[in-house]
């Protein structure tokens, strides 16, 4: 780098010289170096610039007429493959049988315009092209040159350039990494512009790593050794040559050791979340405003929405009518959520509705550009607090607005142009954008690979580096066919390492075997010049030491981040704290606290009051137990289920309710009812009343539910022919053999057939076996027969305990006399009830006593709804 500061300082004093540099990156940073070098205090910004900059000042081609830009060519291509997908003149750039899906190749035909030209007069590659390719380009290119003419624009990349008021006393650094340097070569030739390269790379090797979380931690702790040492930020820069494998990864690390980064890396304008508002808008309209699409979108912190509470119960009725959304059929579309809103009388939620589908759908189907500026600025103002935005997510919402006023100029200077989706054209020119955030905090730059390139920091970090990484291609014609294009020209990646490796006084090369992007190896220039080293110390940073001094064998880690010191104030404020309350391992005991759990556990006289379900629950944790029935807490849930078997029994019970409700006391079935009748009105009722699955879904529930029905009439005749129904969906209540302690349940049905008593529980998934009422090790695992069977015996008699299996439309016997051998004999049954009995009193002790201490895990826990709240590894510590 001598030569380049050498330069810089002899020509500096001249006013008109000119510095010209890679990137506006390396020119920004030389502008300011310029300072330090000649002991300036100021320099003209305009002296050094970028060489994209120095085309458009002192290059005559680029001054001349008006040139097309990334919005016209989006314009003209979606214009050109929309009249392909009507009268096919394309046969091999986009198959004839796909061309009414013209839209997903709008952006990548568009870029190639621009180098359209130069390829067809491209002597190497015409004779591989097919003739059918070429004559498809030659036609794009002939239809393109006719827009051009026809809207008196021109295409820069079809000009020759030429010279301007380019002068000797111009400089344009590192040329070898400036892809578009051999087209001006000549021109710069003859002016005299000095050419100023890097000179002979300098011999360094390159670290590796076994991986980039241990290759970031070194980066890291050096830099703070350097800043420690009293090196100033602005003297250490970052080039991340790895993006996807180490960007996250660093922003963590940066907050973790409180390095002040200041990130540069640009990425697509559509890849930031608040510019994703709109594409979410549209797909909530493309899927008929699906509950999964409106749950992403009102539910998404990032946009500030004005009624989000309402945009949040919205989502939520979609969810709990199983996946909300409209549909069409034929040609007509079914407003579904406007006839469940409205049946089920939410009016301020169906008004809430009606505007946003409304907005919604004018904007995806806007006409042109102007209506579309018009309608999403509307659509802001009234749904949007946009002062509710942060100053960043602000400045990035404006962004991708920006970009409409620059479609509707271009539209404006174009005719007879019809792209049907100005939407759709918007979105891809965000795609095609790139948006840098603005730095307004200073500290080390963090930079991207390439962009950096012509530098020369005191310290010049570059982590990620790896063969793979360090690949710089730029085909010349990146759209054609391998087999036209080998892609052996345009490697620019010797170049930019050779730059790299004088990119600073200290510059630290090196890479990780392994990153979130996957394996790497290292550059094959490393490899050839046996420059590999790898990386042996173990750096002891306060993290590393940490755990040592917890364990009692240091007695201090030296410094002690900032995230360490908040760690530490949690600690102090949460488990540091001696706790008033741990329920988990010390009884609540007679308390007025437990009191006033007991007081939701108990029936109406004061008994603890007892059932299968929450027997069950007690049985398997008492502490999810307290949460669920002594605290009262669920889980809120946006999960979109189109299918609920929970539901789908709900409705089942209520239709055989009504069946044997209706014929209680007539026994035979089959020859009393109108099935079809009942079914009708059963369905019906449902519709009206409660959540209905998506139409196709709830046809198919309909045919099953009524399968399942009339094969239960043929069973039950058959089962039941001269039986009475004594108890239909019968609450039965007693008071228990322990004081206190009131049992209760609901009885799906209870038969008497001459002087044998049945209890049926219908089931969809039954337990098919004696194992899931009680383990081999006699553990009873389901408590609903057993507690059925005590409550019954108190209120009629000993009677058999079947269960009905819906699916397979058979009677399964558990106990009793039934039509089946039963699982369980008269003395097994009697243990089985023993143990619930112990069981329920232990139950009741522990609820007197305000004990719901956790039981070891055995499983449960992995499928708890309490597990969030319940923290259960620190229950079990
Ligand atoms: S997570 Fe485990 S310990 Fe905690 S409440 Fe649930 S089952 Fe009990």
């Amino acid at each position: 780098m001598r030569r380049v500061i050498d330069t810089i300082r002899d020509k500096l004093c001249e006013p008109d010289a000119v510095f010209v540099f890679p990137s506006e990156v390396a020119a920004s940073f030389w502008r300011r170096r310029s300072l330090s070098l000649t002991n300036r205090r100021s320099v003209r910004y305009e002296r050094f610039i970028s060489w994209d900059t120095y085309k458009e000042r002192f290059f005559d081609a680029f001054q001349d007429a008006t040139p097309v830009n990334r919005q016209v060519r989006l314009l003209f291509m979606a214009d050109l493959l929309r009249k392909n997908a009507e009268n096919p003149f394309l046969s091999a750039i986009i198959l004839p049988e796909i061309r009414k899906t013209w839209r997903p190749f709008v952006r990548y035909f568009a870029r190639t315009l621009p180098i359209l030209d130069g390829m067809l007069h491209d002597g190497s590659i015409q004779s591989a092209l097919s003739i059918d390719l070429r004559s498809d380009y030659l036609e794009i290119r002939k239809r393109y040159g006719d827009f051009l003419k026809n809207h008196d624009l021109y295409e820069p990349g079809y000009e020759s350039p030429t010279g301007g008021t380019i002068s000797a006393i111009h400089t344009v650094f590192f040329p070898t990494v400036i892809q578009d340097f051999a087209e001006f070569k000549s021109l710069i030739r003859a002016s005299n512009v000095s050419v100023v390269d890097v000179g002979s790379p300098v011999s360094r090797p390159i670290l590796r790593f076994a991986n980039a979380k241990l290759e970031l931690r070194w980066m890291c702790v050096s830099i703070m050794e350097l800043l420690r040492s009293g090196a100033d930020p602005g003297d250490i820069a970052v080039t991340l040559a790895d993006l996807a494998g180490y960007e996250d990864e660093l922003r963590e690390h940066a907050r973790r050791y409180d390095l002040p980064f200041d990130f540069h890396l640009g990425k697509s304008l559509s890849n930031h979340p608040e510019a994703r508002l709109y594409p979410l808008l549209s797909a909530c309209f493309d899927s008929g405003f699906s509950a999964r699409t409106l749950k992403e979108l009102f539910l998404n912190r990032t946009f500030p929405w004005r009624d989000s509470d309402l945009g949040i119960q919205l989502a939520k009725f979609g969810i709990e009518h199983h996946g909300l959304q409209n549909f069409t059929s034929g040609n007509d579309y079914h407003d579904l959520w406007q006839a469940r809103l409205s049946s089920h009388g939410t009016t301020r939620l169906l008004a809430f509705y009606k505007r946003f589908s409304q907005a919604a759908r004018r904007i995806v189907r806007s006409r042109n550009m102007k209506e579309l500026r018009r309608r999403i600025l509307a659509f802001s103002a009234e749904w949007l607090d946009s002062a509710r935005f942060s100053t960043q997510a602000l400045r990035i919402y404006s962004a991708a607005l920006d970009e409409l006023p620059k479609l509707e100029e271009s539209e404006d200077t174009l005719k007879n142009i019809d792209y049907e989706s100005p939407f759709s054209l918007w979105q891809m020119s965000l795609a095609d954008r790139v948006y840098v955030q603005p730095s307004s905090l200073g500290g080390i730059p963090v930079y991207p690979y390439r962009v950096s390139a012509g530098i020369y920091p005191k310290y010049h970090f570059l982590p990620g580096a790896s063969h793979d990484t360090t690949t710089v291609r730029s085909p010349p014609y990146p759209f054609l066919p391998v087999t036209v294009d080998d892609g052996t020209k345009g490697d620019y990646s010797g170049a930019f390492l050779s730059l790299y490796r004088s990119s600073g006084e200290t510059v630290m090369m090196s890479f990780g075997d392994e990153s979130s992007s996957g394996p790497h190896l290292p550059p094959g220039d490393y490899v050839a010049q046996d420059s590999v080293e790898t990386h042996q110390t173990v750096q002891l940073d306060s993290y590393a030491l940490e755990p040592a001094l917890w364990s009692g064998h240091k007695r201090e880690v030296g410094l002690v981040y900032p995230s360490q010191l908040h760690g530490s104030a949690y600690c102090e404020s949460t488990f540091g704290v001696p706790r008033e309350l741990d329920i988990t391992g010390t009884p609540l005991g007679v308390s007025e606290l437990n009191s006033r759990i007991m007081q939701r556990l108990s029936a109406e006289n004061g008994e603890i009051l007892i059932t299968p379900s929450s027997a069950q629950s007690w049985a398997e944790c008492p502490f999810a137990y307290l949460f669920v029935f002594g605290l009262g807490l669920a889980e809120v849930d946006y999960d979109v289920r189109y299918y609920d078997p929970r539901e789908v029994g709900i409705l089942t019970h209520r239709i055989l309710s009504r069946i044997i409700g209706d014929t209680a006391d007539v026994n035979v079935l089959e020859e009393h009812i109108d099935l079809s009748r009942m079914l009708y009105e059963e369905f019906s009722k449902w519709e009206r009343t409660m959540p209905v699955f998506l139409p196709i879904q709830w046809s198919a529930v309909k045919q099953r539910v009524e399968e399942q029905i009339r094969t239960f009439v043929n069973v039950d005749t058959n089962e039941f022919a001269d039986s009475c129904t004594l108890g239909l969906e019968e609450r039965i209540e007693i008071a228990s053999f322990i004081s206190g302690v009131r049992l209760a349940g609901r009885v799906d049905r209870i038969v008497k057939s001459g002087e044998d008593l049945s209890v049926i529980d219908y089931k969809a998934r039954v337990l098919k076996k004696r194992s899931g009422i009680v383990s081999k090790d006699g553990d009873v695992r389901s408590y609903q027969l057993p507690i059925y069977s005590l409550l019954v015996e108190r209120h009629y008699d000993r009677g058999a305990l079947l269960y009905y299996d819906l699916n397979e439309g058979r009677y399964l016997v558990a106990y009793g006399r039934g039509p089946g051998k039963p699982w369980f004999e008269e003395h097994e049954w009697q243990n089985v009830l023993s143990s619930v009995g112990k069981t329920i009193e232990k139950m009741a002790q522990s609820i007197r006593g305000g004990s719901y201490r956790a039981p070891a895990p055995r499983g449960s826990c992995n499928s708890c709804e309490m597990r969030s709240v319940c923290r259960e590894k620190y229950v079990h510590a």
